[in-house]
């Protein structure tokens, strides 16, 4: 059997990191990497690929820097090209960037069988750049893997049981990789106090909107007072914030690897993120997390107590930190993302299927 696997964005190395080391238990299944090329920066790309021992892509397209449109239409034609030439028996894509929908939309349209990881999550908030793309992959897809019994939900609302398409729960790809690192989480190279929070900006929705990034960034400023704020920051969140002058006074640093990203979580106090993936890695690691956005899809965290969304409203981020530990319920021991074998679930479906 022969697999294309399509990434190109941060979060998407991560999961597929974690497939692809699935796959290579198995010598019947060719797996071929394409790496659209959206995000580029060895600190943003070639240190996951090193760190998690994911195998070198074989096409490197090499299309960023562009507006949706023609990023997601130059994709479109590579991915075209390179299903072309290797005639693959599915493709498969992770999450919710262009790099998924320009992958699904190639292969649907050759009749390659499309199987998407990370199916049938729904924030509900059309604006995002993201819901369009999950809600346009799903349709197309002809394996739905679903980390999650919303997702299940969604797709259900939504009249997917009325099509040919298959669903299945398999659990979330990440809890995998997260049970798999965190014993060799690296240090990074920055002085942590004993206490710190770990946070993350980045979603387009705050970063666009000069109001909401400056709510954020005043309300961090003023908590970093308190207690010290460790951000990666994304260099889309670091130009920004350079154009606008606006000033974070916390401990900013450049994006680090899995590894580094697994220390600074596991030793964090709180995890304050718009990121979708940084709010379930809190969960893994037992940490509580205040959600700067007005929605989320991993609804379950949110339900159960683990989450607090907070959007990007000043003193609603200060009155909530300032009352964190009384909001949270800390029971762990819910099983909300299946039992850390969601890969091993994907392959043995996609060699059964
Ligand atoms: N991450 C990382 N280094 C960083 C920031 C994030 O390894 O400097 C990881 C994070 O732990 C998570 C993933 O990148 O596994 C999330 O990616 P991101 O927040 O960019 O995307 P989202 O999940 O919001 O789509």
């Amino acid at each position: 059997m022969k697999i294309v696997t399509i990434l190109g964005a941060r979060p998407q190395f991560i999961k597929a990191g974690t497939v692809s080391r699935e796959i290579m238990k198995y010598d019947e299944i060719e797996e071929v990497i394409v790496h659209t090329g959206q995000h580029y920066d060895a600190n943003m790309s070639d240190i996951f690929f090193e760190e998690m021992q994911i195998p070198k892509p074989d096409y490197n397209l090499d299309i960023n820097g562009l507006g949706h449109g023609a990023m997601t239409g130059q994709m479109l034609e590579k991915i075209e090209e390179v299903l072309l030439k290797e005639k693959p028996d599915c493709v498969v894509v992770y999450g919710d960037t262009n790099s998924t929908i320009a992958g699904a939309l190639a292969a649907s349209k050759l009749h390659i069988k499309v199987v998407h990881v990370e199916a049938g999550l729904r924030s509900f908030n059309m604006n995002m750049p993201e819901e369009v793309n999950r809600i346009l992959t799903d349709r197309i897809s002809n394996i739905l893997f679903c980390p999650t019994q919303s997702a299940i939900d969604n797709l259900e609302n939504e009249g997917y049981n009325n099509l040919d398409i298959k669903i299945v729960k398999n659990g979330d790809v990440m809890q995998d990789g997260a049970i798999f690192y965190k014993d060799l989480a690296v240090k990074p190279k920055v002085e942590l106090e004993y206490e710190y929070i770990l946070s993350t900006i980045h979603r387009a929705e705050n970063t666009d909107d000069l109001e909401r990034l400056k709510g954020i960034v005043d309300a961090l400023n003023e908590i970093a007072k308190e207690i010290q704020i460790v951000l990666p920051l994304h260099p889309r969140t670091k130009a920004i914030l350079e154009q606008n002058n606006m000033k974070a006074n916390f401990t900013i640093i450049e994006p680090v690897g899995y590894l580094e990203m697994v220390y600074l979580i596991k030793n964090s106090k709180l995890v304050m993120t718009d990121s979708g993936g940084l709010q379930k890695e809190a969960f893994f690691f037992e940490k509580p997390c205040i959600t700067l956005r007005d929605e989320t899809e991993w609804i379950e965290l949110t339900d159960n107590g683990f989450n607090i969304l907070v959007g990007s409203d000043k003193e609603k981020i200060l009155e909530t930190y300032k009352n964190y530990s009384s909001l949270f319920t800390m029971d762990y021991s819910l099983n909300l993302y299946g039992d850390g074998n969601a890969s091993e679930k994907i392959i043995k479906e996609l060699i059964n299927a």
